[in-house]
């Protein structure tokens, strides 16, 4: 079988080892930039650093002693992910630079297109393209007419000084806040246009001493030990709650943000101004050591007066006060709901996935697409993006389609992919599950599909860990 995987971020890189170590080696990857790392090749901007522990945040077959800090920085992980792709031979699989904008069904094999026009014939193609990949940019009268410099957080330009200038950033989300943390300190004056509070959880950053990093390096056992106890906790603590609004967990993740705005912000306007009007996480919760520290200082303003139009030299809030700026950042978020793309997927009888996911993106189990045989999603379409380590997810879901491409191997049928029955029950399952989990708890946030319900894996980590465990064969097709 040949195996075209498209993407070289976390998952594709995963993907390739765990298809070689299963004795595959006719595989091709697609990388449209010129480095592995995906998001961590993107993001480079000031404060970015992963805000799930970092022993917890890696390959559970590649775990890593020289985490520098508990939440490490994004050249690091960058690094890391570098480090285990070249450990592993990923890189000569790679195709950098290759775009793949046209995938089709035709005579039961995946016909592949580049943008540089190289064509290519799989067998099977796994698409490891992320989540949050596509720049969601506000489009506010007169953003043309700003005359410093303006840039998406994702596309950071690092030939703009920024020392000793006026920045501003637009949103509040776990981008934005660590970019405050980062800059607040560096720049003449800081401003932070939020349109909506963000419950704040305030989580210390400690360095890992050249002893604690001794002692992980001359005991594996010791970081497996770490890496497992994290991961326990953070389902125990995190991925169990959020899908139960009312726990006593969610709870205690309330009352720890509620403490963290009154214990740690000062002035009393100010403190409500920080405050939001809905349930902690029903917005994908943030995570800081010090916001609310740093949104303090004396060059930094919050600002909560909607904008109204950019101008030459700066931000006209409705107030009618023009915030006079050199640099204007948009953190303002991705597109969760562009899977796949730009890539145009054609699937059996000429079927396009853009009309199969009109009404919005689906897929069985996040994995795979009723007519698209022998395609497969990583992180795919309805996953527990908000819940559970995407990284210990990709590696249950790569598992999960090597088991399912066993009957292919075997030679007792040449494709599979899922029935709509089967898709559909557990899409209409999924979206029954979604009434009491804190997604719905009344706020906006980019989880929410068109209709408001979560696009996330609204059961247990159990549930989703059964399902990995074996594919039940009776939800799909197996043909030709
Ligand atoms: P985000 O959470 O979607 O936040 C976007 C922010 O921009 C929000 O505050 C939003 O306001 C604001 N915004 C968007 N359009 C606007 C407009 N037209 N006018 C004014 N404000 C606008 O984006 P993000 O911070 O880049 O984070 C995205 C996700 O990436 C996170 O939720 C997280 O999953 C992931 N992430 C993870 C880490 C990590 O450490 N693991 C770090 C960064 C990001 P509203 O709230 O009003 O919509």
């Amino acid at each position: 079988m040949r195996f075209a995987i498209i993407g070289a971020g976390m998952a594709g890189i995963l993907a390739t080892i765990k298809l070689r170590e299963a004795g595959y080696e006719d595989i091709v990857v697609y990388e449209k930039a010129e480095r592995v790392g995906g998001t961590w090749r993107e993001n480079t901007y000031p404060g970015i650093a992963c805000d799930v522990p970092s022993h917890a945040y890696s390959y559970s077959f590649e775990l890593n002693p020289e985490w520098s800090h508990r939440f490490s920085p994004g050249d690091e992980i960058q690094a890391y992910f570098e480090g285990v792709a070249a450990r592993h031979g990923v890189h000569e699989r790679v195709r950098f630079g290759e775009e793949v904008v046209r995938c089709e069904r035709l005579d039961g094999r995946w016909h592949l297109r580049t943008e540089r026009g190289t064509t290519d014939v799989a067998d099977v193609v796994i698409a490891a393209t992320g989540v949050l990949h596509h720049p969601n940019l506000p489009s506010f009268e007169g953003m043309d007419s700003f005359e410093g410099a303006c840039f998406h957080s994702a596309r950071w330009d690092h030939s703009v000084p920024l020392d000793g200038r006026r920045v501003g950033v637009i949103g509040t989300g776990s981008t934005a806040v660590q970019i405050t943390s980062a800059l607040v300190d560096r720049v003449a004056h800081f401003s932070l246009f939020q349109r909506t509070a963000q419950w704040v959880i305030k989580v210390d950053n400690p360095e890992f001493s050249a002893a604690e990093r001794a002692a992980f390096r001359n005991d594996p056992a010791k970081v497996k030990g770490v890496h497992e106890y994290l991961s326990r906790s953070f389902r125990e603590a995190f991925s169990s709650a959020v899908i139960d609004a009312d726990s006593p967990a969610m709870q205690a993740i309330e009352d720890q943000c509620r403490a963290n705005l009154e214990d740690h912000v000062t002035d009393p306007v100010l403190r409500e101004q920080l405050r939001p009007n809905y349930r902690a996480a029903c917005k994908r919760l943030v995570a800081s050591p010090d916001f609310y520290e740093k949104i303090q200082h004396l060059n930094a303003e919050l600002v909560t007066s909607p904008i109204e139009r950019i101008e030459p030299n700066g931000v006209r809030t409705a107030d009618g006060v023009l915030h006079q700026l050199d640099v204007l950042v948009l953190a303002t978020g991705f597109r969760p709901d562009r899977f796949v793309r730009p890539t145009t997927v054609t699937g059996r009888d000429g079927v396009n996935l853009d009309d199969v996911w009109r009404e919005g993106p689906v897929a069985y189990l996040s994995i795979a697409v009723p007519g698209f045989p022998n395609f497969f999603m990583l992180n795919g379409p309805n996953g527990p993006v908000g819940n559970f380590s995407l990284i210990e997810v990709a590696e249950l879901q790569m598992g999960y389609i090597l088991q399912l491409l066993e009957p292919v191997r075997a030679g007792r049928c040449r494709e599979v992919s899922p029935t709509w029955e089967a898709t559909r029950n557990l899409e209409a399952e999924r979206r029954e599950a979604a009434v009491g989990t804190v997604w719905t708890t009344g706020c906006n946030s980019w989880y929410l599909d068109r209709e408001g319900i979560p696009a996330t894996w609204t059961f247990s980590f159990d549930r989703f860990c059964d399902e990995m465990a074996a594919p039940k064969l009776d939800a799909y097709e197996l043909t030709g």
